[in-house]
């Protein structure tokens, strides 16, 4: 198994993306802390796990609010002794946010918090336990929009991604000689409840399926693949990295018919 002996906390770990990775790392072997501020979804997945065999604990936290961010990793710390992995996964993408001429400064407050400030909480609580266990693998959750400009305008989202991609990276330099990995995943857009109301809309959903090579969305299990292996000590010399797991999107200029 790929996640033997590891303990790793995920958050947003009720639904989509997180939902999956925790499923996943679950089976590889790992114990898992299912964070999420929705305590129903956040338990059903403990409930998933747990009947496929797995080992996981849920904790109801916020993650934009500093004591409840230092809370869940005390909570992983307590429950399963130690921290080696760490999945910065919950996020935000309110339908308020929209042109830089329209989104309200209290949209731009809740998506920075959320998006961005609980990153900054997950690591600044997370890596002085991941230090304690020896060391190991952050993975925070960015977005292909913190590489190039989103086709339907989301300002606070997309700003919001370029600020963790950023801080990924500078983390990924300050801790690397500590046996900290950091790495951003950035996906495409994905088939989860994140996206479902835009794309319920069939115009905004085809302005989106126009840049995707591909020519589909992601599955929430195609990113928690990619986010198992930065994980797992396969990716033992991957550190810093942009990892785009986004169906060629950041790599068109011309999308085939
Ligand atoms: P989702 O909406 O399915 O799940 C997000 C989970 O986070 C929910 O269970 C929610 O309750 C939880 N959450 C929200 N705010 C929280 C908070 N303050 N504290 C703790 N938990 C909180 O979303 P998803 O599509 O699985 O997205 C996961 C991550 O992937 C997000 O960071 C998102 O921005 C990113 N992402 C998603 C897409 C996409 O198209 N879905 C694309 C690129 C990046």
């Amino acid at each position: 198994m790929r996640l033997s002996n590891k303990v790793a906390l995920i958050t947003g770990a009720g639904s989509g993306i997180g939902r999956e990775a925790a499923l996943l790392f679950a089976k590889e072997g790992a114990k898992v802390v299912v964070v999420d501020i929705n305590s129903v979804a956040g338990q059903e997945t403990v409930s998933l796990i747990k009947a496929a065999g797995g080992e996981a604990a849920f904790t109801a936290n916020d993650v934009s609010k500093a004591a409840e961010a230092r809370a869940m990793i005390e909570f992983a710390e307590k429950i399963f002794g130690k921290l080696n992995v760490l999945f910065n996964n919950a996020g935000i993408f309110p339908d308020a946010d929209g042109s830089v001429l329209e989104t309200d400064e209290e949209v731009w407050d809740l998506v920075m918090n959320v998006n961005l400030k609980g990153v900054f909480f997950g690591c600044k609580f997370g890596i002085p336990a991941l230090l304690r266990a020896g060391g190991g693998s952050i993975i925070n959750t960015a977005s292909f929009v913190a590489l190039m400009g989103a086709a339907t305008s989301q300002i606070a989202y997309t700003a919001s991604k370029g600020g963790v991609l950023a801080m990924t990276r500078e983390m990924a330099v300050e801790f690397a000689r500590q046996n900290i990995r950091l790495n951003a995943i950035c996906p495409g857009p994905v088939e989860t409840p994140l996206l479902a109301q835009l794309l319920s809309d069939p115009a905004r959903r085809q302005r989106r399926m126009v840049h995707i090579p591909m020519g589909r969305l992601a599955r929430a299990t195609e990113v928690a693949q990619a986010a198992l292996f930065l994980a797992s000590d396969e990716s033992a010399y991957v550190n810093g990295a942009t990892f785009t797991v986004d169906g060629g999107i950041t790599a068109a200029y011309v999308t085939p018919e």
